[in-house]
């Protein structure tokens, strides 16, 4: 599947823009910076899958892409948070566009939620689950960076996590733990949302 055929299908910045919901999606949020295009781009196995959503005035919309030929998922390319172009760091500037996303896509399936492994996770991803929670949404925290943490560090770090995501309500997947870079988690990432996918 992500070996396959990808293809960018849509931006969309206001209601009315977005596809329609008949594909199964999952969607990729974090702050700006956080290695979500190279995340993106390696999952896929593509140089610049995720470049099109770096074209200005493209970086604060929710980005489609649909894997498959016939399609059969869609990857939301959620616009990063905390970016400074905003000018407040705070997800109260996302577009309503989004919240409305959030809260009434009934086939997302999946909201993956990365931080960078070298930050932790922060206020502003707190707020992020917050705005997850309240909108019902299942969501798996993905680590990113591995490489950058010592291998003495890694199993703290993850704990780390854990122990911010058990404050949350709901339960969540076991975090992933990625490195783009280094070609690291993204086989086990694949394989959970073929498992996701195949329901
Ligand atoms: P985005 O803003 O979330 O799309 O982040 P990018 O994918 O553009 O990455 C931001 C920075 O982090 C770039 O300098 C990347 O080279 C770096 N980066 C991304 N993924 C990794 C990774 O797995 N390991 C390391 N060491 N650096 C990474």
């Amino acid at each position: 599947l992500f070996a396959g055929s990808c293809e960018f299908m849509f931006g969309g910045a206001k209601a009315g823009d977005l596809p329609p919901a008949d594909l199964p999606e999952i969607a990729f949020a974090g702050r700006s910076n956080v290695g979500k295009s190279s995340l993106l781009n390696a999952l896929t196995f593509r140089k610049s899958l995720a470049r099109v959503s770096r074209t200005p005035g493209r970086t604060q919309q929710l980005n489609f892409f649909e894997l498959g030929a016939p399609p059969r998922l869609r990857l939301v390319d959620m616009p990063g948070y905390g970016f400074a172009a905003v000018g407040k760091e705070k997800l109260a500037s996302w577009p309503v566009l989004i919240r409305d996303y959030l809260r009434g896509r009934a086939k997302l399936l999946r909201v993956f939620t990365l931080v960078d492994a070298r930050r932790g996770v922060g206020k502003l991803d707190e707020e992020f689950f917050e705005l997850l929670d309240k909108s019902a949404v299942s969501y798996q925290l993905v680590l990113t960076k591995r490489d950058e943490i010592k291998v003495s560090e890694r199993e703290p770090t993850l704990e780390a996590a854990r122990k911010a995501l058990e404050k949350r309500p709901a339960a969540h997947p076991e975090i992933a733990f990625t490195s783009a870079e280094k070609n690291e988690g993204l086989e086990e990432l694949r394989a959970g949302i073929a498992r996701l996918l195949a329901g």
